[in-house]
């Protein structure tokens, strides 16, 4: 058939490709992302339109609209105004449109969560904003004292921040969350990774703080984790259990003992 005869163009540089793309990939000639969505090979910056379009439709927030932000924000800005940039205004204006009784308005604070963990930016604000407004169709199951919730963006955001080596910052969001299976394991990685160093300087006390911390944060939303996901909070690692045993066997049981009250009274 003609249409499969066709050979398939890069949406970048528009030279014509070898093999078609079946997900994201480097076009060997611009060397620019390829993407494909609804069968379409579309750049990186048509794929960031179409996805937020997509999150975007239940707050009836349409193509055309989208368009008409962008090119007002363009005018307004003296050059092309960025995807993001555009959400955000457009989140932004939904807050003043839906009015604070709207049970959508969560659904926009969670939203500039997510923009803003994706510019690397801290969601806190954000996710507190969600929780305020949420509180009135809040479900049972929610935990009154963890004022968010994380969800996939802010996650990825925590392991930056992780990366970046600010695992104080990280660890302070993880600690206002619910402590979902995947808020403790991301706790429990930076436990390892602050043991981790705490064990070059040769500091078995606090190696010996940053794991068993974890364990007893995770045991003390284990019964939240159970009940409501049906999982046990994650385990340390195999090796990250050595290291907690080695670092004990360097110490003595008085000392043990008082990490261990210290432990319990945070
Ligand atoms: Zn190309």
């Amino acid at each position: 058939m003609f249409f499969f005869q066709r050979k398939p163009k890069c949406p970048n540089c528009n030279l014509e490709l070898q093999t078609r793309p079946s997900r994201k990939e480097n076009c060997p000639y611009c060397g620019d992302f390829i993407l494909v969505r609804h069968g379409k090979l579309v750049t990186e910056e048509q794929a960031k339109v179409m996805d937020w379009l997509v999150r975007l439709e239940i707050f009836g927030v349409t193509r055309r609209d989208f368009d008409r932000q962008r090119e007002a924000l363009s005018k307004q800005f003296g050059n092309r105004a960025s995807v993001n940039d555009t959400v955000w205004r457009i989140l932004n204006n939904l807050i003043l449109r839906l009015g604070k009784s709207s049970v959508l308005l969560e659904q926009v604070y969670r939203e500039m969560a997510s923009l803003a963990s994706n510019e690397g930016k801290d969601p806190t604000q954000y996710l507190i904003q969600a929780k305020k407004v949420g509180g009135r169709f809040q479900n049972a199951s929610a935990i009154p004292q963890k004022q968010v919730f994380l969800a996939h963006d802010e996650l990825r955001y925590i392991r930056q921040l992780r990366k970046e080596g600010k695992i104080d910052k990280a660890d302070a969001l993880l600690l206002k969350a619910e402590p979902t299976p995947a808020v403790l394991d991301e706790l429990r990685k930076n436990a390892s990774v602050k043991a981790r160093n705490a064990k070059k300087d040769g500091d078995w006390v606090a190696v010996v703080k940053h794991l068993e911390s974890y364990t007893a944060y995770a045991q003390k939303w284990r019964d939240f984790c159970v009940k409501i996901v049906k999982q046990e909070p994650p385990a340390h690692t195999e090796s990250d259990f050595k290291l907690l045993h080695y670092a004990k066997e360097r110490l003595t049981s008085n000392t043990i003992s008082q990490i261990n009250t210290s432990l319990n009274q945070d």
